[in-house]
């Protein structure tokens, strides 16, 4: 099985995806963490991709498809993986088509209000040691600006800041958003209502999976 997570940037992809994950035991791949590990490493592959998406722009297809093509050729894939964040393009979608063919697949469309999208993302704090996600309102830390799980320091991610927030909703409309045509006529496109809280965006994923035959 593979599950696609489309939706904005906020739309919950990253939350919904892990909740999704640690149900199914598929791995949750995403492209988004895998170009941050590339950028802290300082690899050939985060340095070409950092100035991009610290200005809010899409990385190169050839580059996040070989992040792609590698990881779930990974012996932990082999049963189903979770993907967070790919495709992005039309063209990672038919590469990723091409990489792993005729797998049994479900794009989600986590679909959420251009407001809830922009309070979310600039509201938006991460651990950079641990990866764990808060939100100054929605979701606070115990303490401000430390982390719950690991005690390090919380960060605003670069990106989040609110002129990149827009511009990564206009590059979404632009280039993401077609791909709801492509997964509708492959016959495997399912919108989810993604407001509200996370628990409840779970539930109507787990309603849908019944619906699928493939309970969570
Ligand atoms: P969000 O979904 O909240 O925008 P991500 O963590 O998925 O955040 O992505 C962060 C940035 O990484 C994107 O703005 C983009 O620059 C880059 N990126 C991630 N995935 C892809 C992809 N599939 N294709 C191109 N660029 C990507
Ligand atoms: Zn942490």
């Amino acid at each position: 099985m593979r599950l696609i997570f489309l939706g904005a940037p906020g739309s919950g992809k990253g939350t919904l995806g892990e909740m999704v994950s640690r149900a199914t035991g598929f791995p949750r791949v995403s492209t988004g963490d895998l170009l941050r590990k590339a950028v802290r490493e300082g690899t050939p592959t985060g340095r070409k991709a950092e100035a991009v998406m610290k200005a809010g722009g899409l990385v190169d297809d050839a580059i996040v498809t070989e992040l792609v093509r590698d990881r779930i050729s990974a012996p932990d894939c082999l049963g189903g993986y979770i993907l967070d964040g790919y495709p992005r393009t039309v063209a990672q979608a038919r590469a990723v088509d091409a990489i792993d063919t005729g797998r049994p697949e479900l794009a989600i469309d986590l679909t959420v209000g251009e407001e809830s999208i922009v309070e979310r993302l600039c509201g938006r704090r991460v651990c950079p040691a641990c990866g764990a996600v808060f939100h100054v309102n929605r979701k606070p830390p115990q303490a401000a600006g430390v982390c719950d799980a690991c005690g390090g320091e919380l960060i605003q991610r670069s990106d989040d800041a609110p002129d990149t927030v827009r511009e990564r909703l206009r590059v979404y409309r632009e280039a993401t958003a077609p791909l709801e045509d492509y997964y509708r006529a492959k016959g495997t496109y399912r919108a989810i209502d993604g407001e509200g809280y996370a628990e409840d965006v779970y539930a109507r994923i787990a309603a849908l999976m019944t619906k699928e035959g493939r309970p969570l």
